[in-house]
């Protein structure tokens, strides 16, 4: 089957590999659609370090073709969407219900091999069946819609409050939609480009704000009569942004690190400020027990996935969707082997 992967020198290759055999507890599904996320970008671009001859790609959705004898609960034809990170179940923090911080956490589509390939063999307990109603590609966003559930439940947003979202993107798309629908007072959304801006809008922004021709912070202030929002989500991931949202927040509010910042940056925070104005910062990593809260949204319908597709690019020509996911226009790329 035909396959992406890197190399021993860690350049982004296509090349043949066997079809792998499956054990009892097994599902072969044919992939049907694997977006490129951001962190996909950094390994091919050589930001950061992937392992080599592992097929990436860990945003997927796909048709089972074939079941291990130990299945009991899948069959061949559902269409299932894939979550791709596999606690051991057995260190402290699986035992302690954090397996998002498993000490031993492999993840499929990094350690294993995942979606950017024609077929992919995976434990069925990581597949959640998706209903036949749905248009089965939106199911390449099951998993970042799980992580952006995750950022939510961290920052046990409150009807009324007030939000600012700072980057559009899929997930900063997707957060917009779940702060709409969650019963925020206003909410703000900061994006460059304006595809972007009209879709935060037309998910329910009460206001968008272009950050290169205006003044975000100042924006900000003026709606909230000085005090700021009582959230901010930042989903970016730059060191810009970050300090941009400890100023945009109210005393007292929360800021979430939800963008996945380079390993090396650094910011300067004062804790004089963070403790006068008793702020909360807090982190979001991937999708504890979030994926049948994604499913359940995705078959209700009560999030829209499609607009975020941005492109669609056959596998063999991967290396060209890298390089589209890799600019500032693009939303989610999704590969179809
Ligand atoms: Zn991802
Ligand atoms: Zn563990």
């Amino acid at each position: 089957m035909l396959s992406a992967y890197l190399d021993e020198k860690g350049e982004l290759v296509l090349g043949e590999k066997e079809i792998p055999e499956v054990k009892s507890d097994d599902i072969l599904i044919k992939v049907i659609a694997c977006g490129i996320c951001g962190t996909d970008v950094h390994v091919f671009k050589g930001i950061n370090r992937g392992k080599p001859n592992v097929i990436r790609g860990h945003e997927f959705v796909g048709e089972i073709v074939e079941v291990g004898s130990g299945v009991k609960d899948l069959r061949t034809k559902d269409i299932v969407v894939v979550d791709p990170n596999i606690p051991c179940m057995n260190c402290f923090q699986c035992r302690n219900g954090r397996v998002h911080l498993c000490k031993n956490l492999t993840a499929i589509g990094v350690d294993l091999d995942g979606g950017f390939a024609e077929y992919c063999v995976l434990p069925s307990k990581q597949a959640y069946k998706l209903p036949s109603n749905i248009e089965p590609i939106v199911g390449a966003l099951a998993e970042p819609l799980a992580c952006a559930l995750h950022g939510i439940d961290r920052v046990d947003l409150k009807e009324g409050e007030d939000v600012l979202i700072i980057g559009g993107g899929a997930l900063g798309l997707i957060l917009t939609q779940l702060v709409v629908n969650g019963g925020a007072g206003r909410v703000f959304v900061s994006e460059p480009y304006k595809e972007k801006r009209d879709l935060a809008f037309g998910f329910g922004a009460t206001r968008v704000i272009d950050p290169i021709n205006e003044d975000l912070l100042d924006i900000i202030k003026k709606e909230t009569n000085g005090r700021g929002v009582d959230v901010v989500i930042e989903a970016v991931g730059s060191d810009k942004t970050i300090l941009q949202a400890i100023k945009a927040v109210s005393d007292g509010g929360r800021v979430l690190f939800f963008g996945v910042a380079p390993e090396d940056v650094k910011i300067e925070i004062s804790p004089f400020e963070v403790y006068r104005r008793e702020l909360t910062l807090l982190g979001s990593f991937v999708n504890p027990f979030t994926m049948e809260r994604a499913v359940s949204l995705i078959s209700g319908r009560r999030v829209n996935l499609y607009p975020l597709i941005s492109d669609i690019i056959p596998l063999h020509d991967i290396k060209k969707g890298v390089d589209i996911a890799s600019t500032g226009r693009s939303i989610r790329v999704l590969v179809k082997p």
